[in-house]
């Protein structure tokens, strides 16, 4: 931004104000006055019109946001009378991995609402590495899912994987899922920002903040009514975690560019033992809320049951993640 100073303003009392608000900033001369700063913060942290309150400045020019629909967005999005964002309430989205039965989906739901959870998760449609793995039981799945989740109060997170799925998975979910292979599928986020249902847009594992915000901002073009951000972890160099969890992400978007964002240490992890300490760091760095994985008998999940949580142990993570977003 270019913070330009009037005539006879104090230049080091403006250069303070600025500094003060945690901006760079570079005087600009005509060779012997100042006459304007150039300014520059890693965000949207300070609006051009608070800065143009400053004594001495006379007008403040910005280059306009790539993405002004995610930026113009706010902290929460509803998601069917869910508020994700609200300051001191987080959120929290528990199930399995993927969407194994009737039963079995029924009983997930009845534990998972027991322990506090206002979403219940599953893949109906998996992205798995190997075409060999487990894929997803497909519609009927989400059939159980939803009857789960009615039965129960929750509301339902599930993903479209292609643009095939986006009308059935409408239908059923709450809040449409896209995973972090297809951050980037810019024909899939198209088709599910007109399907007009919030969306859960999981971080790729090698996105900059600004290809995920342009992501955002794809659905929100596209006639989404909200995106709630997701970090998953990033991919890293060290294979004893799964991925490597970018906190850092997680606070500059919730704080800086205050927008709502879910944590999720299982896919983050892919252990079990991590996830309640990198959720409640995630609860610490400003998450709206997490995402965990749980399976009755882990041992016997389809996918990803290393990182999945034992719903007895559920109810004590979500009490102390409460706990810690309680305001003091
Ligand atoms: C998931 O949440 O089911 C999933 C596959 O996660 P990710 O896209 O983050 O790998
Ligand atoms: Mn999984």
């Amino acid at each position: 931004m270019i913070v330009t100073l009037r005539q006879g303003a104090d230049a080091d009392a403006v250069r303070k104000a600025l500094a003060a608000r945690g901006l760079w900033v570079s005087p600009l001369t005509d060779g012997t006055r100042v006459l304007h700063f150039a300014v520059s913060a890693a965000s949207n942290a300070v609006s051009p019109s608070e800065l143009s309150t400053i004594e001495g400045v006379a007008s403040v020019a910005a280059p306009p946001s790539p993405h002004p629909r995610v930026t113009a967005q706010g902290p929460v999005v509803d998601v069917r009378g869910v508020a994700v964002g609200a300051p001191g309430k987080p959120v929290f989205l528990c199930g399995p991995c993927a969407v194994e039965g009737e039963e079995r989906s029924e009983a997930r739901a009845a534990k998972v609402a027991a322990a506090g959870a206002q979403m219940l998760r599953g893949g109906a449609y998996k992205p798995r590495t190997s075409p060999y793995a487990f894929q997803g039981h497909g519609e009927v799945a989400l059939r159980w899912l939803r009857r789960a989740a009615d039965a129960h109060g929750l509301r339902v997170v599930t993903e479209a994987l292609g643009e095939g799925d986006v009308g059935l998975v409408t239908e059923y979910a709450d809040l449409v899922q896209v995973g972090s292979r297809n951050m980037q599928n810019f024909a899939l986020l198209k088709a599910v920002g007109r399907a007009g249902r919030p969306v859960l847009l999981k971080r790729a594992m090698a996105a900059t903040l600004e290809e995920w915000l342009l992501a955002g901002e794809y659905l929100l073009s596209h006639g989404a009514p909200g995106v709630i951000f997701c970090e998953r972890g990033i991919r890293g160099f060290d294979p004893l975690t799964r991925n490597l969890l970018d906190l850092g992400a997680v606070a500059l978007l919730a704080h800086v560019y205050k927008l709502p964002v879910i944590v999720d240490p299982s896919h983050a992890t892919g252990r079990r033992d991590l996830v309640a300490p990198l959720a409640r760091a995630a609860i610490g760095a400003g998450a709206a809320g997490v995402m965990i994985e749980t399976h009755d008998d882990p041992g016997s999940a389809l996918s990803d049951g290393p990182q999945a949580l034992a719903p007895g142990e559920l109810r004590g993570v979500l009490d102390g993640l409460r706990a810690l977003a309680r305001p003091a």
